[in-house]
């Protein structure tokens, strides 16, 4: 079976200003990169339909997506700041609900066995974004979206969320700290943006703060060491994965010195752990990366591992 691709065009209309990183141009980074790589081709693209209102209200308060779909300007050139560092613009709203949308329609063909794994190459990211509050370029909590519909609409019980991206995942954190039915685990540099993750002490929850300055040996050993035996006995059905990609050496968001083949290395070992557990079934999403060079890379290897070598 080949590997979903998931995103829409709506996805690139999301603009928060000149200056901002999270800019459109990170998606054409991806595509290109994959287009050069030949790996486009290994691919089944898929459009990414809007979110509904029940799919959001899973993990997010109804009035706080009330207010996300009434936020949004009408104007033109018009931002509306609703976070110090996220803002939303004409086309914030169809971009974050393709996003989530695309989380479910992932969740859908992996476990409708269509594909064994997808990817969902969307903006904006969403693993900062809390049940009540929008932040750190986040809206909807896209991998939590996707999440609870395999929970409450697939009826799974048991779904595992790795979480790569250089920041906390403080927004799965808040969704699904004490929710047995999800064992959430995150890497991220420590101190750092958003500033949570090391004292939560909700046992479905495996933070790893570490150091800035990691590097690949410090993260596998620190993966092997604390998520790989508690995911090993979790069991999971499903294996959704946080793919963010500024914890890149080139990536200056933030202080990791990780290259594509750790990536590549913790993609792996996330597709040994769902052959052996979940049918082979995972769903990515992706998060940050905002060297576009590096993520068009890692991205292109991440697919790679996840379409699988046998
Ligand atoms: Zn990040």
């Amino acid at each position: 079976m080949s590997l979903a691709f998931i995103s829409h065009h709506e996805c690139q209309n999301h603009r928060m200003g000149a200056h901002h990183p999270e800019t459109p141009e990170r998606l054409h980074a991806i595509k290109d990169r994959l287009i050069a790589s030949g790996m486009e081709m290994l691919v089944t693209h898929y459009d990414a339909p809007l979110a509904t209102f029940e799919q959001l209200t899973r993990v997010h308060d109804p009035s706080y997506v009330r207010m996300i779909e009434k936020a949004a300007p009408k104007g033109e050139d018009e931002l509306v700041w609703i976070d110090g560092d996220t803002a939303m613009c004409k086309g914030t709203l169809p971009a974050a609900l393709r996003s989530a949308g695309a989380a479910v329609l992932a969740v859908d063909l992996v476990l409708g066995d269509k594909h064994h794994a997808a990817f969902c190459c969307v903006r904006p990211p969403g693993h900062h974004a809390e049940r009540a509050r929008a932040m750190g370029f986040c809206f909807f909590n896209n991998i939590a979206v996707g999440a609870a519909h395999a929970l409450d609409a697939h009826g799974l019980k048991r779904v595992a969320i790795l979480d790569f991206d250089v920041h906390h995942g403080n927004g799965t954190e808040d969704i699904f700290k004490g929710d047995e039915r999800v064992l959430f685990c995150s890497s991220f540099q420590h101190p750092f943006y958003p500033g949570t993750g090391a004292d939560c002490d909700a046992a479905n929850v495996i933070n790893l703060p570490l150091p800035k300055l990691t590097g690949g040996k410090e993260l596998r050993t620190a993966v092997e060491e604390r998520w790989l035996p508690r995911i090993d006995a979790f069991a999971p059905q499903l294996i959704m994965i946080s793919a963010g990609f500024d914890g890149h050496l080139e990536d200056d968001m933030a202080q990791f010195n990780l290259r594509e083949s750790d990536y590549a290395w913790v993609t792996r070992q996330a597709r040994e752990l769902a052959v052996k557990h979940a049918q082979e079934r995972i769903v990515s999403c992706l998060e940050g990366g905002y060297e576009l060079s590096a993520l068009g890379r890692c991205v292109s290897t991440h697919v790679d591992e996840l379409i699988g070598h046998g």
